[in-house]
């Protein structure tokens, strides 16, 4: 007896019969019924579709036999499935060296005949079993029966094919099934948070309609929100918050960043303020969440309040103090002993930097009391530029940095100088303070939103990370505490910076990212645009 190699792909021919799911399954009718039509048809007393495992063959259905395997080393499938022929067939076992001392020869079954088509699956064509003719005596197949064997054998490995695909599709289902479910379940908790959350919320698409709504419990800003739903804001909130809302839907979605609003509303004749925070919801929507602030604005303008009356009390004995250090510096009243001379020195120059503060935090105050007066008139982009690069050019040498304006064709813009240059010197000295020794930075304009005029100032410093863009305007921020020891600098600088422009209609920004520098910019109305909302 010659006991069968393996077949040249065996793990590949076993993973596909693992994959057909197939082994140690009950019985089917659809293949016990192919057995029976190859034993009637083949005119045989056994039939078989047997399954050449790694070391038995196994029956799937089967005719004129009782036992469901065999060990594969006395397999007659296990040498059909080598056979490239499409059938293997045995005419009498006993004249054939491989099978002449075979146990299943020489006893029960007493097998002469065998026929095995192999049945080949997948598209590597890897045979897993056979179809198999078995009889007791030496025979041959006509013609018409070897034909019917191949198109049995064709049917069984349909079957199969068709069960892997609904299995497949099964599989699928099962998935998408599980899919929705644990989408379901997100939803769920998304909107418990939204309920559970006190306040407001719009979810508006990118053309600015209404997709969803919460109205907070006080009603501000949504007094009639059965009629917002696919209604566009602009016919929904009133105009000037219409306004800044659209404004801040595009930057939030042009960003992904996080962008706030601050607006305060009358409710039941009481002035209310209100927070919204955009935030990106999709591709081509935001959500913008709307908080009632009103206690911590009241705190805020209490403690600023204070800080200018306390600002404006030492505003005069400061100026004094540094007039009399002024003085006593310059050997008014005698000349001063060099060690006495450095003391009055740093006094005076650490008195200006106090002072300096001091205008900071009043001029803050002016502007959020709306006190700030401006006098506005066309002012020419270029000479404001050269002017700030001008006054500054002093720090600039000292930091070795090289302040360059650029192009600044641009027409006049519709501003009060002083305060533009003020907004320009801030910036500047920012970009000086955060630049390395040797860099440059470029002062610039180019055409703004709406008809406005942008005025750039460019450093390439450490740049800021994304998540403090919006705070880096806000009072006392500072995107790293050393900053002031090492730099210098209070935090209001760009504070100062935003109400100015905004003051004037304008908007302020900046496009940076760490180890990128930063472009800080603000856009000013052109004088005679028309300025668009
Ligand atoms: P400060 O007086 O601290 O400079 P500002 O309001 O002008 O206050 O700036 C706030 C913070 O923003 C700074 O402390 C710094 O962390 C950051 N910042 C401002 N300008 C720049 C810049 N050009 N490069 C890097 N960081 C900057």
């Amino acid at each position: 007896m010659i006991v069968a190699p393996p077949h040249p792909r065996e793990e590949a021919r076993l993973h596909a019969l693992a994959d057909a799911q197939l082994l140690d399954t009950p019985p089917e009718a659809m293949f016990d019924d192919v057995v029976r039509l190859a034993s009637y048809i083949c005119e045989v007393p056994i039939a078989l579709i047997s399954l050449v495992d790694r070391d038995r063959q196994w029956f799937k259905a089967r005719v004129g036999i009782d036992a469901d395997e065999s060990s594969r080393d006395v397999a007659f499938c296990a040498h059909a499935i080598l056979d490239d022929s499409g059938m293997m067939q045995v005419e009498d076992a006993r004249d054939d060296p491989r099978f002449a001392d075979n146990p299943f020869v020489t006893g029960e079954p007493w097998v002469r005949f065998y026929a095995g088509v192999p049945l080949t699956i997948g598209d590597d064509d890897l045979p897993i079993g056979t179809l198999c003719a078995i009889d007791r005596k030496p025979r041959r197949l006509t013609p018409e029966q070897t034909e019917a064997m191949h198109a049995l054998a064709r049917q069984v490995v349909r079957n199969l094919e068709i069960g892997k695909a609904a299995r497949r599709t099964v599989a699928l289902n099962d998935e998408l099934q599980r899919a929705a479910t644990a989408q379901q379940a997100s939803e769920a908790r998304l909107r418990a948070l939204v309920v559970a959350n006190p306040d407001g919320m719009l979810r508006v698409a990118r053309d600015g309609t209404v997709l969803d709504r919460k109205v907070a419990r006080d009603r501000a800003i949504m007094p009639d929100p059965q009629h917002m739903l696919g209604r566009h804001v602009a016919d929904c909130l009133p105009p000037r918050l219409a306004r800044l809302f659209v404004q801040q839907l595009e930057r939030t979605l042009a960003s992904g960043a996080v962008h706030t609003l601050e607006i305060q509303e009358l409710v039941d004749g009481q002035p209310c303020d209100k927070e919204l925070r955009f935030v990106a919801s999709g591709p081509d929507e935001a959500l913008a969440l709307i908080r009632d602030v009103t206690e911590r604005k009241l705190g805020e303008r209490a403690k600023d309040a204070f800080i200018a009356t306390v600002s404006h009390e030492l505003r005069t004995p400061v100026t004094s103090i540094r007039g009399s250090l002024s003085l006593l510096e310059h050997g008014m009243v005698g000349p001063l002993p060099e060690e006495a001379l450095e003391m009055v020195r740093i006094s005076r120059t650490n008195t200006e930097r106090l002072l300096l503060v001091i205008n900071d935090i009043l001029d803050l105050e002016k502007l959020s009391a709306g006190q700030l007066d401006l006098s506005l008139r066309p002012v020419e982009p270029a000479r404001v530029m050269k002017t700030a690069a001008e006054s500054i050019r002093g720090m600039a040498a000292q930091a070795g940095v090289e302040v360059v304006v650029g192009d600044c064709a641009g027409a006049p813009v519709l501003a009060d100088e002083a305060r533009v240059i003020q907004v320009l010197n801030n910036l500047l000295s920012n970009a000086i303070k955060f630049s390395p020794r040797g860099a440059r930075v470029d002062l610039s304009a180019e055409p703004g939103a709406c008809g406005r005029l942008r005025l750039c100032v460019t450093d390439r410093g450490p740049g800021i990370a994304p998540e403090h863009h919006a705070r880096v305007f806000e009072r006392f921020h500072q995107v790293d505490a050393s900053d002031s020891r090492e730099r210098g600098g209070t935090g209001l600088g760009l504070a100062i910076v935003k109400s100015i422009v905004e003051e004037h209609g304008g908007v302020v920004g900046l496009d940076s990212a760490p180890g990128r520098g930063s472009k800080f910019w603000f856009e000013l109305p052109c004088a005679g645009a028309a300025v668009k909302p």
